[in-house]
């Protein structure tokens, strides 16, 4: 099957990225490692461990030097205004690699996403170019204990009080909580309406909580509390508005980024799984040779080549599209495809590698069993698959409502 980059614009991202993450981004993750060796990933807490941190923010600031950490970001805040359609295949050549830590290359849930495109003045200064820079991370807050899906139903509160904004809520399974310098919170306001508030980590009122480790192991997930937090007035992002619409661009934005992400690595199990079938021999016979081994891989790859096809052309849509202003029922109904496909691609794809595998799949040492971990987790945060079906119905006209 052919994976050929198809665009210009795409193609000048791919062979940017290639060297850079091959030379000086693997020399980074070599010298960690031999600095490292024996050392764990975690600290006691069970957050992720400093030399991790500090290793994740080296690999940050090289992809920011070279302008590929935040590329979808406008050329007026320090972006390229590249198209997700680029982006996906930036994504992919980043995943193709797996997660060796070439991945924090790229600006995830604790980067610049398009919320920034409407920062206010002083937002700009103070959160969107140190972090367009990778000199701080953020953390997008909006899950609350009571309000995951039906996030409108948040109770987290955002009042005015003379030059400042009070905020009293609480939130919970927070990326990138523990380190965020500056945390986007969406919150309501005493107006009833929906902003995202911009909060410091020395805010007065701000705490973390404890981490809430979940399946992936990676100590990056915590609650947050804001007690009567106060920040100035102009610490947004966007005005509040009587819609989801701010917010949106966030969540939005995460459902494109999984095309790329889940594409790369689906090819970076199945090309693994494929050596693997090759030379693995029970019976004496390559295990490729029997015909359910065989057919898991080919029936993969092609679900992936797939994905990918539609992925592209969704995202080309979107592109096209007014996505990020006032995204129509169509462009939501893509957002949502380009999740599922994306998500269920590397699911198989994950599965059946570590089947391939066989016991040796399960190993930690192996990796794939930390894709097999990352690819159901996906299904969840940034809208879950039934959400993601249900927008796609709605966009049909079926379940009004
Ligand atoms: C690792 C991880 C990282 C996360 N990171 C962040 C983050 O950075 N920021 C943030 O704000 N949140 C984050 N989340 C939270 C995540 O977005 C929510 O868990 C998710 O939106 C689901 O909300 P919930 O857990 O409250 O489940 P619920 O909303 O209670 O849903 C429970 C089940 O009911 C189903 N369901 C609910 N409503 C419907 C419906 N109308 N139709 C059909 N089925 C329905 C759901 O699909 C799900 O299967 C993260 C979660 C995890 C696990």
């Amino acid at each position: 099957m052919r994976f050929d980059v198809p665009t210009a614009e795409a193609r000048g991202l791919v062979e940017e990225a290639g060297p850079l993450l091959d030379g000086p981004v693997a020399e980074v993750i070599q010298e960690h490692k031999r600095d490292s060796s024996g050392e764990p990933s975690l600290e006691p807490d069970g957050s992720l461990a400093g030399h991790v941190r500090r290793l994740k923010r080296r690999v940050h600031r090289l992809g920011a030097e070279a302008g590929l950490y935040a590329p979808h970001v406008s050329e007026a805040l320090g972006g390229r205004g590249s198209s997700l359609r680029a982006c996906m295949y930036l994504h992919e050549e980043v995943f193709l690699r797996g997660f060796g830590g070439q991945q924090w290359m790229l600006s995830w849930t604790d980067g610049p996403s398009p919320m920034v495109e409407v920062a206010t003045e002083r937002a700009v200064q103070e959160f969107v170019d140190p972090l367009m820079r990778a000199e701080i991370t953020t953390a997008f807050a909006q899950t609350e204990p009571e309000a995951g899906s039906d996030a409108t139903s948040m109770s987290t509160v955002a009042g005015r009080s003379g030059g400042d904004w009070t905020l009293t809520g609480h939130k919970h399974l927070i990326t990138n909580a523990p380190f965020a310098e500056i945390v986007q919170v969406v919150a309501r306001t005493d107006e009833g309406k929906f902003g995202v508030f911009l909060v410091p980590e020395d805010a007065p009122g701000f705490s973390r909580g404890p981490i809430q480790q979940t399946i992936m192991d990676d100590g990056q997930t915590a609650s947050l509390t804001f007690e009567d937090c106060r920040i100035p007035l102009d610490m947004m992002l966007g005005e509040p508005q009587e819609k989801f619409g701010v917010p949106m661009r966030w969540i939005n934005w995460t459902k494109a980024r999984r095309a790329g992400m889940c594409v790369g690595l689906a090819r970076y199990c199945l090309d693994k799984a494929l050596e693997y079938a090759k030379e693995r021999e029970a019976f004496g016979r390559p295990i490729g040779s029997f015909e359910q081994v065989a057919l898991q891989i080919s029936e993969a790859y092609r679900r992936t080549w797939a994905t990918r096809a539609a992925c592209d052309r969704l995202l080309e849509e979107i592109d096209v599209s007014d996505p990020w202003e006032k995204p129509d029922a169509g462009t939501r109904a893509n957002f949502a495809a380009v999740k599922l496909m994306a998500e269920e691609c590397l699911l198989e794809a994950a599965d059946v590698s570590v089947q391939v595998f066989g016991g040796l799949g399960l190993l930690k040492s192996t990796g794939l069993e930390h894709v097999y971990r990352v690819a159901r987790n996906l299904r969840i945060p940034g809208g879950t698959a039934e959400i993601q079906r249900r927008e796609i119905a709605r966009s049909l006209g079926l379940l009004k409502g």
